[in-house]
């Protein structure tokens, strides 16, 4: 079984923010979520928040120097010295090579690389529905939803690239139900 220190990745829509819920339950492990810290700041309408909404709300990521900074002072809390779970970061090169960075720095590692895929149509339709339901902002515009995918393929996936040679990376098939999934996942786990 791979350590605890671990990155879920994969497009917008792949269900990252779903199979961490049951995933954090799972290991014991914090649930840290770049896209629910953002949501938070742009809610309580910190300066944080303020600059986040410019990019998110247009499906771009928010730059790298703000969104490192932010991760950087949560991997320095305690909760996180048994192993963490990642969501939504890293989304660029970047950000995989400040995270190597951070984890150096306390002599720890990343263990596992959580990798779901999808297709386009499926992530088109499932951002389309959780528009309906959820009410996000970034879901409802056909336009923003291009963006994400776009800004998935062009910055994050390159992410993939800088890992398979660590050989870290589990990729996992995305479409299924929730358990279908979460059970894939939890046998990398097992
Ligand atoms: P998410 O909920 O993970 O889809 O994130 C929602 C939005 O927050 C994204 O579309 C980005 O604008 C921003 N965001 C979340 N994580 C990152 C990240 N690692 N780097 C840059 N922007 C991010």
């Amino acid at each position: 079984m791979p350590g605890k220190n671990i990155v879920l990745f994969g497009p917008p829509g792949a269900g990252k923010g779903t199979q961490a819920v049951k995933l954090k339950t799972l290991l014991s492990i914090p649930h840290i979520s770049t896209g629910d810290m953002f949501r938070y700041h742009i809610k309580n309408n910190t300066e944080l928040g303020r600059t986040a909404k410019e990019y998110s709300n247009k499906g771009k990521l928010v730059p790298d120097e703000v969104t490192i900074a932010m991760v950087r002072e949560r991997l320095g809390q305690d909760d996180v010295k048994g192993g963490f779970l990642l969501d939504g970061f890293p989304r660029s090169k970047p950000q995989a090579e400040a995270l190597d960075n951070i984890l150096s720095e306390k002599n720890r590692r990343l263990d596992a690389v959580v990798n779901i895929s999808i297709s386009d149509d499926e992530i088109r339709s499932r951002l389309s529905k959780r528009a309906a339901i959820e009410g996000r902002a970034d879901d409802a515009d056909p336009a923003v939803i291009q963006n994400r995918i776009d800004t998935y393929k062009n910055q994050s996936e390159p992410c993939l690239a800088y890992y398979r040679p660590k050989k870290i990376v589990k990729d996992i098939h995305g479409i299924g139900s929730i358990d279908e999934v979460s059970a894939r996942i939890a046998a990398v786990f097992a």
